[in-house]
C-alpha cells in the first residue's frame, strides 16, 4: 500500500504508474489523481490551444497550399508512371491462380465497389477524397476562424470553405448539400455575404 500525495488516500500499489526514477519505483500521485489533473488541465487549456492551432494554421496556409500545388504539378506525371509501373509489377507476380481469378472477379469488384460508393459510408469517404482533392488544388478561406477536429472545411462554392462543425456537415451531405447547409453558415458567419 501507499499513500497518494495529491488525495491522501491509502492505494494498493498498482493503483499508481511506474516511474522509475522514483525510490520506490512509482509516481507519488495515484492514476486517479493524474487522470483528473490531465483533464482539468486540457480543458483549462482548450481554448488557448485551439486558438494557436488556428493561427498556426493560418500562417502556414498560403505557404502549404503552393507547396503542395507544385509538388503536385512537378511529380504528375513521375507518379503516374510510378503507380502504373508497380500495378504491372505485382500483376507478374500473381501466379496463373491468382491471375485467372483476378480477372473474373474484376466484374464482381466493380459492382461491390459501385454498392459501396451508394452506402452512407461510401458517400462519406468519396466527399472525403472530393474535398482533399480539392484542398490539393487550393481553396480560399472566407473566415480565419478555428479549425479543430470537430470541424472541417465546407465548400459554399467552388473555391471558397468556411468551416462547419464535422456533426452538421456530415448530417447534410449527399443531395443539395450547399443549399442545406445555407442556413447552418449564415447563422455560424452573420457576416458572410451571399452572392
Ligand atoms: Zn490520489
Ligand atoms: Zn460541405
Amino acid at each position: 500500500m501507499k499513500v497518494c500525495s495529491k488525495c491522501g488516500m491509502e492505494k494498493e500499489l498498482d493503483a499508481f504508474t511506474i516511474e522509475t526514477k522514483n525510490k520506490d519505483g512509482l509516481r507519488p500521485w495515484c492514476k486517479e489523481c493524474v487522470k483528473e489533473y490531465n483533464t482539468k488541465y486540457l480543458e483549462a487549456h482548450r481554448e488557448e490551444n485551439r486558438i494557436r492551432s488556428a493561427n498556426r494554421f493560418a500562417l502556414h496556409r498560403e505557404e502549404n497550399r503552393l507547396r503542395c500545388k507544385k509538388r503536385l504539378e512537378e511529380h504528375r506525371e513521375e507518379n503516374r508512371l510510378k503507380c502504373s509501373e508497380y500495378r504491372k509489377k505485382n500483376f507478374e507476380w500473381l501466379n496463373e491462380y491468382d491471375r485467372v481469378r483476378y480477372i473474373t472477379k474484376k466484374q464482381e469488384r466493380r459492382e461491390i465497389s459501385k454498392r459501396y460508393i451508394k452506402s452512407e459510408r461510401g458517400r462519406f469517404v468519396v466527399a472525403k477524397t472530393r474535398d482533399r482533392r480539392r484542398r490539393q488544388l487550393g481553396f480560399n478561406v472566407l473566415f480565419e476562424n478555428e479549425l479543430d477536429e470537430e470541424y472541417e472545411w465546407h465548400h459554399v462554392d467552388d473555391e471558397n470553405v468556411v468551416a462547419v462543425p464535422v456533426d452538421l456537415h456530415l448530417l447534410y451531405l449527399g443531395k443539395n448539400h450547399r443549399e442545406k447547409l445555407i442556413p447552418i453558415i449564415k447563422q455560424l458567419y452573420p457576416d458572410y455575404e451571399w452572392n
